[in-house]
């Protein structure tokens, strides 16, 4: 049986998928992110871990397909160029894990999020281009076009996060810039938009001011909640103003919307279709959108995708 990894490393856990070549995940490991020492020692935990695998289900080194990767930080041609949240800095990533491996296999990396924007493309049957939003506690995003990801020349390319919405009250944005969607459509930045709504209001609303997680702003815009209903608009409104840059630049077929934030739902979707007609550009008008269809497994799927494609 041919087999091949999806890797996900995250900055808290790494999460590595064993998949058959019809991408069905066959099982899951999860291990802490080592930050020690800039990282140096996560490639060889990884690569136990999937020399494990190979051990205890029996696999031939040679029916390993490949082992892809998506990391959070800029990556060029499988090259990493920085990831701030686990210390690793210009990482030869593919040459450094045959080293701990002790094999040969084909390896790939790239982007995080522009691995999840994959692996949304590898389960659509028309669409070929594609912008990925995942909305968390950051704000990531991935291009695929006709098929092929765009990582950028700096590995920098669908980084949404950091289009500028907010020009008359911006607040200031992990990236040093203000205004940045991420300051509006992470969960902190959705806590702050429903923050300010609450002051400029009178409506009644059952929010509070103590407890402003997405989850709970959403579940009550739901049921109706007047000023949750404002903060779903708002949000709504930030992101197709950030999707309307997007399209006027790549023009895609669809964009999805995936992150925690996206369990929100259809109201989301709604609210972004909404507003996304009085930002974009005619030409753009028909741009979709549409939820995620990989939920927290995306980044594994993405990096599965990486080997299996054979791009
Ligand atoms: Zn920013």
């Amino acid at each position: 049986m041919k087999v091949a990894f999806g890797v996900d490393v995250g900055g808290t856990t790494i999460k590595i998928g064993l998949f058959n070549t019809k991408k069905e995940l066959l099982l899951t490991r999860v291990i802490k992110t080592n930050k020690k020492d800039k990282g140096a020692a996560i490639l060889g935990e990884i690569a136990s871990e999937v020399k494990e695998i190979i051990l205890s289900e029996n696999i031939r080194e040679k029916d390993v397909l490949g082992v892809g990767f998506g990391v959070p930080g800029p990556v060029v041609n499988n090259f990493v160029v920085w990831c701030p949240n686990i210390g690793w800095r210009d990482l030869k990533l593919e040459e450094e894990f045959i080293k701990e491996l002790g094999f040969k296999v084909k390896v790939k990396v790239t982007n995080d999020a522009t691995a999840a924007a994959y692996g949304e493309y590898a389960y659509l049957e028309e669409e070929k281009n594609l912008a990925f939003m995942t909305l968390g506690t950051g704000v990531g995003g991935g291009i695929v076009i006709d098929g092929n990801i765009v990582e950028g020349v700096h590995g920098a390319a669908g980084e949404f996060g950091h289009l500028q919405v907010e020009y008359e009250k911006p607040d200031k944005c992990s990236c040093g810039l203000y205004g940045c969607l991420e300051t509006v459509a992470s969960i902190r930045g959705i806590g702050w938009v429903t923050k300010r709504i609450l002051k400029e209001t009178n409506l009644p609303t059952e929010l509070k001011e103590n407890n402003l997680n997405p989850r709970e702003i959403f579940n009550l815009a739901k049921k109706g909640d007047r000023v949750a209903l404002l903060v779903v608009d708002k949000v709504g409104d930030y992101i197709a103003k950030a999707s309307a840059k997007i399209a006027a630049t790549i023009d895609p077929d669809v964009i999805v919307i995936g992150g925690g934030i996206a369990n929100a739902g259809n109201i989301l979707i709604k609210a972004i279709k909404k507003a996304y007609k009085n930002y974009a550009y005619f030409g753009n008008r028909k741009v979709n959108f549409r939820l995620a269809k990989l939920k927290n497994d995306s980044g594994m799927y993405g990096a599965l995708e990486l080997i299996l494609s054979g791009k």
